[in-house]
């Protein structure tokens, strides 16, 4: 398949070093300042309820940001007997899923006032993540056809982008003309709801796309039913481990599970790379989104020669980051998801602070579920023993005799999700990048944001199924496959 369709350009989004551009974002953010939102689930056939939740801001765990309703077995009941896939064709559907992008940019008010504060995403982020589902919606747009849908899919999304993932498996399913039951996190309902609400104005029928709120238990009865033709889920290695489990006792043995785990990332700086360069690869790849991505770095390897320089820059870069509001464009750095998460990650530094590993770490700021980065001294990355979902940076030193071992202990984690080289010696990145396993290889820049369309997202092993998000094959999973027809 043809990787760039001529017909769709990405989104131009804003420019945050332009200040009119500032002043239009400040214009359509400020009236849902504190704007109490409310969500329930939208099913196509009606049926009681279940309970309601408050939803709270991450930075002000104070102020409550609106409420959501759950759904009830009995509405989880009626979603699954009443989806049905849309009757337009390949080109109607193309038009409805250009005419949603286009609500997606017209309401960026609403949706970064949303993502700011339910999800606690900085102004930067909040940006990249709009670019990135209003990608997603053209992307997959254009790419309608005629070959048979799958039936009903069941999508999962994840809290760190509810909005650009949230979007991406939605607008994938029915491009490839599905129906859909979208679960997002229980964490970022109100964006879910928001972002439906569009999808539904823009003509996607309600019967084909069905928003259902609640959390695990509700993700554990939509892949474990036998109406249910396939998943497409991005969160833990943990959870699709159990999705697999699920399906694989209640749904058809050729049901697809697409799924975007989690990552144990690397980045590999030699002698000869570009201090200032790496510098600022690091501290994007390791601390924006608050390291809040699965794409993030967790594992840096500089070569020993240079250590010393490196890792002094890098501190003097993170003591500039700024921990604040997330809508304040100062910010660097916003707060974590939620208690839980700044529990468990402050106590994991903790305990690398009592072994004495922790190199530096900034202040805590007084309110709201931050964990301030942390530079963390490492033997190597076997030391990580999990993905830890925040600004915690490790660092490792090697000597240019091990770069062989460095490569393979980075493969022997198991994961695979994106990697990054900096260097100025080609050969090495050409024997690097053919050994490194990895899906996302980036040189000599940072190794977050993928972009839709040029650079196709998504890994292996313990972090994913593929194919690749926002990439010329990731349609394939969602439409049957003829087995029959396609082996002769
Ligand atoms: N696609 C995102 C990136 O390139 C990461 C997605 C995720 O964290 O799940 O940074």
């Amino acid at each position: 398949p043809e990787l760039f369709a001529p017909e769709r350009v990405n989104s131009k989004g804003f420019d945050l070093s332009h200040t009119p551009d500032l002043e239009r974002i400040e214009a359509a953010r400020a009236p849902f300042e504190t704007h109490e939102w409310q969500a329930s689930s939208l099913i196509a056939n009606a049926a009681q309820a279940g309970q309601t939740v408050a939803v709270s801001n991450p930075y002000d765990p104070n102020q409550t940001v609106g409420s959501a309703t759950l759904a009830s077995p009995q509405q989880i009941e009626a979603a699954l007997n009443g989806a049905s896939a849309w009757s337009e064709g390949p080109a109607e559907c193309r038009a409805i899923l250009h005419k949603a992008a286009d609500l997606y940019e017209e309401h960026y008010g609403e949706l970064f006032a949303l993502l700011a504060r339910e999800a606690g995403k900085t102004l930067l982020d909040c940006v990249g993540e709009l670019r990135e589902a209003v990608d997603f919606l053209r992307y997959y747009a254009e790419r309608t056809t005629n070959e048979t849908p799958i039936g009903t899919f069941t999508c999962i999304s994840p809290w760190n982008f509810p909005l650009a993932i949230f979007t991406g498996q939605i607008s994938a399913a029915l491009a490839a003309g599905n129906a859909v039951l979208a679960k997002p996190a229980e964490q970022t309902p109100l964006i879910a709801h928001f972002a439906v609400s569009l999808l539904h104005e823009a003509g996607v029928p309600r019967a084909a796309l069905q928003l259902i709120l609640g959390a695990g238990d509700v993700g554990a009865a939509l892949t474990s039913d036998p109406r249910i033709g396939g998943v497409a889920f991005t969160g833990s290695t943990e959870t699709a481990k159990l999705i697999r489990t699920n399906m694989a006792k209640h749904l058809s043995p050729d049901a697809p599970l697409l799924a975007e785990t989690g990552g144990l990332n690397a980045m590999i700086v030699d002698s000869t790379a570009l201090p200032e360069q790496a510098v600022t690869a690091i501290v994007e790849s390791a601390f924006q989104s608050a390291g809040q991505r699965c794409s993030a770095l967790r594992c840096l390897y500089v070569q020993e020669d240079v250590a010393d320089t490196m890792q002094e820059m890098l501190i003097g870069a993170m003591k500039e980051l700024c921990l604040s509001a997330p809508w304040d464009l100062r910010t660097d750095v916003g707060p974590l998801i939620e208690a839980e998460a700044q529990i468990q990650i402050s106590d994991y530094v903790a305990t690398a602070r009592a072994q004495g590993r922790v190199l530096y770490e900034l202040d805590q700021p007084e309110k709201g579920h931050f964990v301030p980065p942390a530079l963390i001294d490492v033997n190597g990355i076997a030391d990580l023993e999990r993905e830890v979902f925040g600004p915690i940076l490790h660092i490792a030193r090697f000597k240019a005799s091990e770069l062989d071992q460095v490569i393979n202990d980075i493969n022997d984690t198991g994961y695979g999700l994106t990697f990054g080289l900096q260097t100025r010696i080609d050969d090495r990145v050409q024997h690097v990048s053919e050994r490194i396993k990895a899906g996302n290889i980036y040189v000599n820049r940072n190794q977050i944001g993928a972009i839709v369309g040029s650079q196709p997202f998504g890994g292996a092993g313990l972090s994913g199924t593929g194919p690749k998000a926002g990439g010329p094959l990731y349609l394939s999973r969602f439409r049957k496959v003829d087995a029959l027809q396609s082996d002769g």
